[in-house]
């Protein structure tokens, strides 16, 4: 994507929602292939101990030697770190276990906030030319999370549509802001991504419209549906977009990545 409106070096996106199981995972995998195929290069750091974004685009365990770990806490080359994935415009950098033990170790490091801002604005990052960085953020607002909003440009948040979707949403902006005041005063929020989204279903029009009269244009104009496929796909080692490329899942998060791209382009313009 070589567009000369573009800022220089990548745009940098926290996925974010301290709640677990609302689709962050599944929305870093996807969007990243999703940018791919729009034809953007594009990391996943993956920076929850859980390590499901690394699962889900085909790195075992026992191929994670250098994790984000390394990269926040030691000192190891990038090319061990940054691995490969099936697309020749996607990598990751795979997370294990070890992650948990950072965030306590990170709390006794002088720079604890700015280890992944400054790890991911290293010089010998620019060789990789990288559209955009997606961080998939572990389900908490601890030091890693952080780490991720000082890190970014923005942060995307997936809000499930189910009961009790925006409890806990004013815990994270509260976050959000701090970081603002604080480490980056130039963190935007992206959107809010609504993700298993049934149209049949009264509580995801009652959860969508919740989401407007709180967050009004913050929330995108893009649904992402409930979808067996996507759900499945993980399993395959692969985004939905190569698993099932006719499934609404993989068509939605089509949609996801243009609505994000064009909102670049007009902050750009
Ligand atoms: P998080 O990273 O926030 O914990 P995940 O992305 O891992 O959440 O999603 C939680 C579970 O929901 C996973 O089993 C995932 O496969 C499933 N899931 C996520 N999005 C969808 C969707 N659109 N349709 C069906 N299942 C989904
Ligand atoms: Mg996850």
């Amino acid at each position: 994507m070589s567009d000369p409106t573009r800022p220089k070096g990548p745009k940098i996106i926290a996925i974010a929602n301290q709640k677990g199981g609302v689709g962050k995972t599944t929305t870093a995998i996807n969007l990243a292939a999703a940018l791919v195929e729009a034809g953007c290069k594009v990391l996943v750091v993956d920076l929850d101990p859980q390590g499901n974004a690394s699962t889900g685009l085909g790195i075992d365990t026992e191929d994670r030697q250098y994790t984000t770990y390394d990269l926040l806490l030691d000192d190891v080359e990038l090319g061990e770190v940054i691995r490969p994935t099936d697309k020749p415009s996607m990598a990751i950098i795979p997370a294990t276990v070890d992650l948990s033990s950072a965030d306590i170790e990170l709390i006794s490091n002088e720079k604890r906030s700015f280890l992944l801002h400054d790890a991911l604005r290293q010089p010998a990052m620019d060789a990789y030319h990288w559209d955009y960085i997606l961080i998939d953020c572990p389900p908490s607002l601890n030091l890693l999370t952080v780490n991720a909003m000082i890190a970014a440009h923005s942060v995307l948040i997936p809000l499930q549509s189910e009961f009790f979707a925006l409890e806990g949403l004013s815990q994270l902006m509260l976050t959000v802001r701090e970081v603002r005041q604080t480490a980056n005063p130039k963190l935007r929020i992206e959107g809010v991504v609504l993700t298993m989204f049934d149209a049949r279903n009264n509580l995801s029009q009652q959860v969508k419209q919740d989401a407007r009269d709180n967050l009004g244009d913050l929330v995108l104009t893009t649904k992402i549906p409930r979808n067996v496929r996507v759900s499945e796909a993980p399993s395959y080692a692969q985004p939905v977009l190569d698993y099932d490329p006719g499934s609404k899942g993989a068509e939605a998060y089509r949609n996801l990545a243009r609505e994000i791209l064009s909102k670049q382009m007009k902050t750009a313009a």
